[in-house]
């Protein structure tokens, strides 16, 4: 990695300059009504760049050339070996580009550097070259009928396809998107969260540079009340890949009903378990139940809020994990020594104040954190913030915070650890500590998430799905299986004598 300092980051953050137009047909443009939109910094509250409000009226332009794009086979039939190179290419870009990446990235959600470097701007380089250099490996079928037949199952693109993606992982959610759908020969149009737009257009610009061709992917900022909605409700495109939250998520299904029954695949929130036995490594478990909570500020769609702790080892856990707790020192996220930056704006704080309230009264005892801190900065933090005595049924329990707060719920067997972690709408992630494999896997069986974890956290890779049980969505991201979300499934059926 690098040298860079908290000195050498400012100097950086000074001069950097920032684009804040559209990617429409392979130029910066501004938005037909001139328009734009302040993002700030989350660190201080100061003013980064104005960006283009994109409006329906530019959305139907962008579809237009999208669909133009498509239609004339410049991406969607172009030899898979042909396309997987653009994709690399464009990965390499990236990487190239990692420190202006990662440094946009920073200013504009708080992340700390040495996360969007080292993580953010990495996983979205290897989502693409992963994805890309899939392409020209993927075999179509022969089904198994009748003599004098022949029964071809083919995949073919679905068309032109919608990203609508969130503020808290913006290059790397996009990447999962924008990597599988590019990959399988779609046109896609991206549409980022309105506090957080900066990533994706630079990206955009580099995939231009990499070789993708004009109108092949665009990005439009905008409001989701009227750009995002626009979009999901539009009859000209195909389909439509978000992440997000649970109520704009079940907003969207309606839309794709109201307008095309557009494919539509959901990545949503999450509230999810950290189960820990008493016979687990509890050294190891302890690091990384203060990490499954603090890790990006808790705002993480997989975050392990409830934390489900046997009751035989409840206290001396609670007292790692709070000693653990004391290394997530709220910073300033271009110091590269900072592990927890602020909370994306003020909006997200006031939600993380106004639940550590709901806990308090509640009746959940605040065993550390609890406050906002840094005040004079102009920034948004707020301190890694511990509940015990946590009942599954009250609200820091059931509903995602986004932020860092962690609650603390005690059980007694199996069963009741399984039944805890279940008595959720959501069903994204989780994790089980047990030395005892038996135990481990009985019990990760049972859970009903789309991920779990045995003895870590976060765990997984491109080579495996990612995706929601219950409402924490629909659909995968990574993975082969991402290709199905952006493929329609075609049968020729041939007769010869
Ligand atoms: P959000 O409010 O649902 O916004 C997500 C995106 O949807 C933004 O681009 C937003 O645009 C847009 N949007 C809002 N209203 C819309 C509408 N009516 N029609 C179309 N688009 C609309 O979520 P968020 O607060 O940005 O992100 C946090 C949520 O994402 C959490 O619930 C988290 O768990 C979830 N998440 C899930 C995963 C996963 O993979 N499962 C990963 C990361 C995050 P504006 O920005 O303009 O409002």
């Amino acid at each position: 990695m690098t040298d860079m300092t908290l000195a050498t980051w400012t100097a950086a953050a000074r001069d950097i300059q920032i684009e804040g137009r559209a990617f429409i047909n392979g130029q910066y443009t501004d938005a037909l009504s001139g328009e734009t939109r302040p993002t700030y910094n989350p660190a201080t509250g100061q003013l980064i760049a104005e960006v283009a409000s994109c409006s329906p009226e530019d959305a139907d332009i962008a579809v237009k050339y999208a669909r133009d794009a498509f239609e004339s086979g410049v991406w969607s039939n172009m030899p898979p070996s042909e396309r997987k190179m653009v994709l690399v290419r464009w990965a390499e870009l990236i990487e190239v580009y990692a420190e202006e990446l990662a440094l946009l990235e920073t200013l504009d959600v708080g992340k700390p550097i040495s996360d969007t470097l080292g993580i953010d701007a990495p996983a979205a380089a290897r989502t693409i070259r992963w994805s890309g250099e899939a392409i020209d490996k993927v075999y179509e079928q022969i089904a198994p009928t009748p003599g004098g037949s022949l029964g071809l199952i083919t995949r073919l693109p679905l068309g032109v396809v919608a990203a609508i993606v969130p503020w808290n992982f913006p290059l790397s959610t996009t990447a999962w998107k924008i990597a599988p759908s590019l990959a399988t020969g779609n046109s896609v149009i991206v549409k980022p969260a309105s506090n957080t737009p900066l990533t994706a257009i630079r990206i955009a610009e580099l995939a231009s540079e990499a070789g993708l061709p004009d109108g092949v992917l665009q990005v439009l900022p905008g409001p989701g009340g009227s750009l995002g909605k626009h979009l999901s409700t539009h009859m000209d495109i195909d389909g439509l890949t978000f992440t997000g939250s649970t109520p704009v998520g079940k907003m969207l299904m309606e839309y794709s009903g109201q307008s095309n029954l557009k494919r539509t695949f959901l990545e949503l929130g999450g509230k999810s378990p950290n189960i820990i036995f008493a016979d687990a490594n509890l050294e190891k478990a302890a690091t990384m139940a203060a990490m499954a909570v603090f890790f990006n500020g808790g705002q993480t769609c997989t975050a392990g809020t409830r934390l489900i702790v046997q009751d035989s080892i409840h206290d001396e856990f609670v007292a790692m994990v709070i000693e653990k707790t004391k290394s997530w020192v709220p910073g300033n996220p271009l110091d590269p020594d900072t592990a927890l930056g602020p909370m994306v704006d003020q909006g997200q704080f006031n939600t993380v104040a106004s639940y550590v309230a709901v806990g308090l009264s509640e009746g959940a005892t605040l065993a550390y954190g609890g406050k906002q801190v840094m005040t004079n900065t102009g920034g948004f933090y707020h301190e890694p913030t511990i509940f015990t005595g946590v009942n599954n049924q009250m609200r820091i329990a059931q509903e995602e915070i986004f932020g860092p707060v962690m609650s603390v719920i005690k059980f007694s067997d199996a069963e009741e650890a399984v039944q805890i972690a279940n008595d959720s709408i959501f069903g994204l992630a989780g994790a089980v500590w047990s030395e005892n494999i038996n135990t481990a896997l009985k019990v990760a069986e049972k859970v009903r998430v789309g991920t779990m974890g045995i003895n870590n956290y976060f765990g997984g890779d491109m080579t495996v799905p990612f995706g929601g049980f219950k409402q924490s969505g629909n659909g995968r991201d990574k993975s082969m299986h991402a290709f199905d979300d952006y493929t329609e499934l075609k049968t020729t059926w041939i007769e010869f004598e």
